[in-house]
This record gives structure tokens, C-alpha cells and sequence, in this order.
């Protein structure tokens, strides 16, 4: 059955989704767009929609095969991927394996400092408020999550890096850290959901001492550092490398 997309539900900064013939089922275009500090900065790249499609289903596959619930259920062209209708719960939570980022800009901490146990931080989803840092007690007190749910998601999230950072080792690359967005199926399920992709991830080249060169990732688009796209590129041929092409829901 060929899988043709209907209305637009929603457009957010690097993706589209639509609806499709199976209401469970949404269909996600991965677009070109890049944007960074909260849409301050915009660029279109090409080809990154097909690479972030690509390294995404890789990444959603290889968690499937660690039994690892994912939204996803197959690409359907270059850019396009079917996955599970899910309500996507208003909470990012960002897995530190490695000092970087916000996190050194907002505390002492410096850049490259080992975090074991990875350190996770949660954000309340909203661009309004520019995705702020939340507190135990600030979830409490929003109500966007039940305590077990919040215990499940974290569980979920720590369980993904147990999977990807050791791939990622194997592959010369250091996975930084990574945001990663959950939802909750018709069923009740809570599943990885959004993408994983450098434009979520920090990857360092493990063979590269220089602090950026190394960057595979979206900081290359932040600190205006070129390459944006070859680093892309050069993360996806390593996934690929050691992947099955992705299935096709076509
Ligand atoms: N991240 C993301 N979306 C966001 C914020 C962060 O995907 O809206 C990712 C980012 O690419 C990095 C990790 O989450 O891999 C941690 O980001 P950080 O909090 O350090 O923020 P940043 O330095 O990007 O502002």
C-alpha cells in the first residue's frame, strides 16, 4: 500500500507531520532547516533532511533490536518517516555523558569533564519560554507529569544511552550528549519519539584532539564553524556502516 500523505498537523523548526490513511500512524519530513538558539539563527542546508531521516531510522532501529519502544515504523522515501501516533509529553530530557554545552555555560563546570553517572536534565517544551531548566519542584507544580511517569521517562532515557554509547564508541565517536523526546501511544506506551540525529546529539571524533574539528554535530551551525553538513555526512556513512538500510513502509 502506497502511503500518501494527508493534512498538515503540525510544523515545528526541523520537521513537518501529516496525517495518513491510518490514524494511528503520522508521516514526518525531515526538512532542511536548520535553526539554533531558539530560531534566532536560520540556515537552510541541504541535505540534511535526508541525512538526519537516515541517521534517525538507523538509530530507532538499532533500539528496536535492544527492545527499546520507539515511535517509529519505517522511512517511506528520503526524507520521510511513518511512525506511531503518540501525544508527545512537554518534556525534553537531555543525557550528559560529557561536560558541554549550556551546562558549562551555566556552571563552573568545564567543557570535556566526564559525567559518570551521566547527569540528566529535564526542560519544560516551550518555545515561548525558551525551554527552560525545570526543578523537582517546578514539575510538581506544572502538573505536566506524574511522578512514575517522570521515573519511567528517565529509566527509558537512561537505558537508550546504554545502547548508543557504546555504538558510538565503536564507531570513533564520543556521543557528548543527547536531548531526547517521549510520548505515549494510544495504548499507553511510552515511546522514544522526535529524532536522533546531530542535530539532537553531540558527537566528538574520538581521533581528533583538536576541540573543533572533533565536533560532528549542530555546533558546528551554532558556533558558525563551517563543515556543518560534511560533519553531518560523515556521521551518517559511520551509522550506515554498521546498520541495515532501514526498512521501507512504502
Ligand atoms: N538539544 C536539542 N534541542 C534543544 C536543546 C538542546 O536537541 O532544544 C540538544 C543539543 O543538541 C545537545 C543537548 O541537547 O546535544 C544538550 O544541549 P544543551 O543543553 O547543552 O544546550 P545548547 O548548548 O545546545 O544550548
Amino acid at each position: 500500500m502506497t502511503i500518501t500523505h494527508g493534512e498538515l498537523l503540525y510544523e515545528g523548526k526541523a520537521k513537518r507531520i501529516f496525517a495518513c490513511q491510518d490514524p494511528q500512524q503520522v508521516l514526518v519530513e525531515f526538512k532542511n532547516d536548520a535553526t539554533a538558539f531558539n530560531a534566532q539563527k536560520k540556515a537552510q542546508l541541504e541535505n540534511k533532511g535526508r541525512l538526519n531521516c537516515l541517521i534517525s531510522a538507523c538509530l530507532f532501529e538499532l533500539l528496536e533490536r535492544h527492545e527499546i519502544p520507539t515511535h517509529y515504523l519505517g522511512v517511506s522515501d528520503d526524507t520521510w518517516m511513518v511512525v506511531q501516533r503518540v501525544d508527545v509529553i512537554p518534556i525534553e530530557v537531555v543525557l550528559r555523558n560529557t561536560a558541554a554545552g549550556s551546562l558549562c555555560r551555566e556552571t563552573p563546570i568545564s567543557q570535556g569533564t566526564a559525567l559518570d553517572p551521566a547527569l540528566l536534565d529535564l526542560y519544560y517544551k516551550d518555545d515561548d519560554f525558551g525551554d527552560p531548566l525545570l526543578t523537582d519542584a517546578r514539575i510538581a507544580l506544572l502538573g505536566v507529569v506524574s511522578f512514575e511517569l517522570r521515573q519511567r521517562m528517565e529509566d527509558l532515557v537512561r537505558r537508550v544511552n546504554a545502547v548508543l554509547l557504546p555504538f558510538f564508541k565503536d564507531l570513533g565517536l564520543q556521543l557528548v550528549d543527547f536531548k531526547l523526546e517521549m510520548g505515549l501511544n494510544q495504548a499507553g506506551e511510552l515511546l522514544v519519539a522526535d529524532e536522533i540525529s546531530p542535530d539532537t546529539c553531540r558527537f566528538w571524533d574520538i581521533n581528533c584532539a583538536d576541540a573543533n574539528e572533533r565536533i560532528l554535530d549542530k555546533d558546528r551551525f551554532r558556533k558558525d564553524l563551517g563543515g556543518v553538513i560534511e560533519a553531518y555526512g560523515e556521521v551518517c556513512k559511520r551509522v550506515q556502516g554498521a546498520c541495515p538500510q532501514p526498512r521501507n513502509c512504502r
